[in-house]
């Protein structure tokens, strides 16, 4: 049966009875008078009885007749029925009709409710996917990771994730903690969802999914009912997965409410969630898997040990990700032999895994209509003007000047970190847009706990630099695209200066003017500068800047080639990682090596 039949059942039998009430009501309507008749009557002893019932007023004559008024003021009718000899009679004011109507109304409300969640339970992609209603069945997920492509980076984490659902025992043999849960992060499509299903896939375990947003629009209170709920179906299921989508919606800052969800409801939910997550046993091997595009608004509490402290990175994909991903979503379909899939991936700069799953399909939608045996290339062709015109996304219709003046900019950083010495080792530089940002050559960010040298500092300005002075030298005019850069390097030369006192004018001093309250007791401002000293920190400033620019623009000129080499390679595979740009920087010796032999023979 229907879940939904015996409420709305219930509800027709209440509607049916009111209108019956009201129809029987308004059958037995009685002459109407008016107000002075019935004051008349009053005074002359006319009545024998009145029925006051809110303003309406029935009044009985002698005879034993009835009609209806309605009184303006009861305060003063009541004084004037007091001194007559009138049975005054009251009822409760129409309690039992708004009683009903009321009751009614939740009765709709909370059928509507149960219908709605019930219905979406199992076919829409809201609120819970498992059903807690009935016993949770086991949704095997059957996605593994070959369905998942270009996260040979995750690979190894994942694995000992599986191994821990596949083997508790093992692990927990030793006393070891199992990991309670992983954070998933990345920009929307690149596979989140999906990754967290091959984890259950390749695990064989139970997959249990809830969206966060889902919980933040409901009424107080559900959304933690609903966490501990999921938590007891998956204990019975466990070992088990329990994916958590979009979780910044219930674990984003607390102090932060910019979202329309109660603020109260979140943290309602969140603490729900953060108790279920501290209270597993040893022996319950539950992971939670939880996903979001916006790490950085999450409430540190769900990142403490014990919770989301495992964390994997998804990125859009570049080159060589879009081919695997187009292979993964063209295995099933007819490809024409014509087909040509890396010049496919080289066209959808930018595009996500989702994208490009939409690409094919697209695709053979198109090809379909046309009445093709096979997709061929032209259908890719007319499927990425399609998407990219819908999607209107500027970065992802980039055209070549700008791609080319990326590229360089980026192999600046990339050519000055590898030639400077102390810089740390390259972690990757990239082409990519992503966000705001044309590209990104990776560094790691200066790190309070270590101690580094001034050289070092000043090789960090250079390189934060190299993107400026790439385009400078190259195409001879600049861009804005440096901005972030420049706010960098000369954040660097100020505390240089300022807090490190490694100027060599103005020697160890620290002028930042602030200090702590643990430092000198009561905090606050310790040295007002005089305009002079104020002029030398500037000068200071400036000057270190400045000498960077111009020393690393001496190092790019001498390196040009090098320069070049790494701005082709990025043009070719838009993502290097610091293995190969030690590649193109070897080649780059190489050729120096062979340029040098020639000069020596004279050739
Ligand atoms: P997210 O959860 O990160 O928003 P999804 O996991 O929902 O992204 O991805 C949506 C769809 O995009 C997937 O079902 C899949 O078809 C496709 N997709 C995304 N990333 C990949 C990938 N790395 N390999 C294969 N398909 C992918
Ligand atoms: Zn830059």
């Amino acid at each position: 049966m229907n879940p939904g039949r015996p409420i709305l059942v219930a509800i027709s039998v209440v509607v049916i009875g009111i209108l019956g009430f009201s129809f029987y009501q308004a059958s037995r309507k009685l002459p109407e008078e008016n107000y002075s008749q019935f004051l008349k009557d009053i005074k002359t002893g006319n009545l024998t009885e009145t029925s006051i019932k809110g303003n309406k007023v029935i009044a009985t004559d002698l005879n034993g007749d009835q009609y209806i008024t309605f009184s303006p003021d009861l305060s003063s009718l009541m004084p004037l029925l007091h001194d007559s000899e009138v049975t005054i009679r009251t009822h409760p004011v129409a309690v039992f009709i708004p009683l009903l109507r009321d009751m009614l109304i939740i009765l709709l409300l909370l059928g509507g409710w149960l219908i709605l969640s019930r219905s979406s339970s199992t076919s829409s992609k809201r609120f819970l996917r498992t059903g807690f209603y009935g016993p949770a069945s086991k949704v095997k997920t059957g996605v593994t990771f070959n369905d998942v492509a270009g996260i040979s980076e995750a690979r190894d984490e994942l694995k000992e994730i599986i191994d821990f659902l596949k083997y508790p025992a093992r692990y927990s043999r030793l006393g070891g903690q199992i990991p309670k849960g992983v954070l998933l992060e990345g920009p929307p499509g690149t596979g989140k969802t999906l990754l967290a299903k091959a984890i259950a896939g390749e695990a064989s375990v139970p997959f249990f999914s809830m969206g966060g947003s889902d919980f933040v629009e409901m009424f107080a209170g559900l959304g933690a009912s609903r966490v501990r709920k999921l938590f007891e179906e998956a204990k019975k299921q466990a070992p088990c997965i329990i994916f958590i989508d979009e979780i910044d919606a219930i674990g984003g800052k607390r102090s932060s409410d910019y979202r329309n969800g109660s603020n109260d409801e979140r943290e309602q939910t969140l603490n729900a969630l953060l108790v279920e997550m501290d209270g597993f046993e040893s022996n319950e091997t539950i992971i939670v898997v939880a996903a979001t595009n916006r790490s950085d608004i999450l409430d540190s509490a769900l990142l403490r040990p014990g919770r989301f402290d495992r964390r994997i990175t998804l990125t859009l994909p570049d080159i060589r990700g879009r081919l695997k991903i187009l292979m993964v979503h063209t295995a099933a379909t007819a490809l024409s032999g014509t087909v040509d899939l890396t010049t496919v991936a080289r066209a959808i700069p930018g595009f996500s895994g989702a994208e490009i799953a939409n690409l094919v399909n697209e695709a053979a939608l198109l090809a379909a209509r046309k009445g093709k045996q096979r997709i061929e290339q032209v259908d890719f062709e007319e499927a990425q003007d399609k998407i990219i015109m819908g999607l209107e996304r500027k970065t992802m219709v980039i055209d070549q000047d700008a791609r080319r003046l990326t590229a360089y900019h980026e192999a600046g950083h990339t050519a000055l970190a590898k030639l400077l010495p102390e810089a740390d080792p390259l972690h990757k530089t990239t082409i990519i847009p992503r966000g705001g940002s044309l590209g990104l050559t990776q560094q790691m960010p200066i790190d309070e706990h270590y101690a580094y040298t001034r050289s070092y500092l000043i090789n960090r300005i250079k390189i934060l630099l190299g993107g400026r002075l790439a385009e400078e030298l190259v195409f001879g005019r600049v861009t804005t695209g440096a901005s972030n850069d420049l706010l960098g390097s000369t954040q660097i030369a100020y505390r240089l200066v300022c807090e490190f006192g490694m100027s060599a004018n103005l020697g160890p001093i620290a002028c930042t003017g602030w200090v702590a309250e643990e430092t000198v007791g009561g905090g606050g401002k310790f040295w007002q500068q005089s305009q002079q000293t104020l002029r030398e920190i500037d000068l200071e400033i400036l000057r270190i800047v400045q000498h960077g620019y111009e020393s690393a623009r001496e190092l790019l000129k001498e390196h040009n080639e090098f320069l070049h080499m790494l701005a082709e390679s990025l043009l070719a595979h838009e993502t290097l990682d610091g293995e190969e740009v030690d590649i193109v920087y070897r080649c780059y010796l190489n050729h120096l090596r062979v340029k040098e032999k020639h000069v020596e023979t004279g050739d």
